[in-house]
């Protein structure tokens, strides 16, 4: 894909986690590795609202080179890339049914959700929990940072998740994925339920 169509699916798929209600007002941002650098949703831009031609263009070092200036939590960008070297794409959200999962007392930090479904165990698979650290916090970055060589998908907790992938479809479809899981989840709690087995989820490997 050129930098132009690049520019063009951030935008077609901002508006429509935006129009889906996967996240609100200005929070969200998505970002997308170039031959020489990244482009990346400005700060307070609404993921509903997104104009190609002012998202932030970072190059190789993360030096702002045009567009506005980048989202304040491309931190969490940065560490994604620099912890896998495979990523193309990496999408956080402040989607709602994944934030109240991260605040339940009940979940294991080292593996949020159970295996609902196939489709949540082939995408996203396990996900832990990163602790609470304040707006800014560069804390934040390492504590991810830790969990990011294992784990393409992590769940901050009281915040939101972060989702790396090979290419901007392929973030987007696994952050989806957990979106959805965390609704199942919180749909199924209270009811005895048959997640599934070890054995099928070897089946999957
Ligand atoms: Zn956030």
């Amino acid at each position: 894909m050129s930098e132009a169509e690049q520019r063009e699916a951030i935008c077609a798929i901002g508006a429509s986690i935006f129009a889906r209600g996967l996240t609100a007002g200005s929070s969200g941002n998505i970002s997308v590795r170039l031959g020489d650098g990244w482009l990346m949703t400005p700060t307070n831009a609404s993921l509903g609202r997104l104009d190609p031609a002012r998202l932030s263009r970072l190059d190789d070092d993360g030096r702002l080179v045009s567009g506005d200036p980048p989202t304040k939590e491309s931190f969490l960008h940065r560490v994604m890339y620099e912890e896998r070297a495979q990523t193309g794409a990496v999408v956080h959200l402040h989607s709602t049914h994944s934030v109240a999962v991260s605040c339940l007392a009940e979940i294991d930090p080292a593996d949020v959700l159970p295996p609902i479904t196939a489709y949540y165990v082939m995408r996203v698979g396990r996900l832990p929990l990163i602790p609470y650290f304040r707006p800014g916090d560069l804390a934040l970055a390492e504590a991810v940072r830790g969990f990011a060589g294992r784990h393409h998908a992590v769940l901050l907790a009281n915040h939101g998740p972060v989702v790396a992938g090979s290419s901007l479809d392929a973030a987007v479809n696994a952050i989806e994925e957990l979106e959805e899981t965390a609704k199942l989840y919180l749909l199924l709690r209270g009811a005895e339920t048959r997640f599934l087995t070890p054995a099928q989820i070897r089946a999957l490997a």
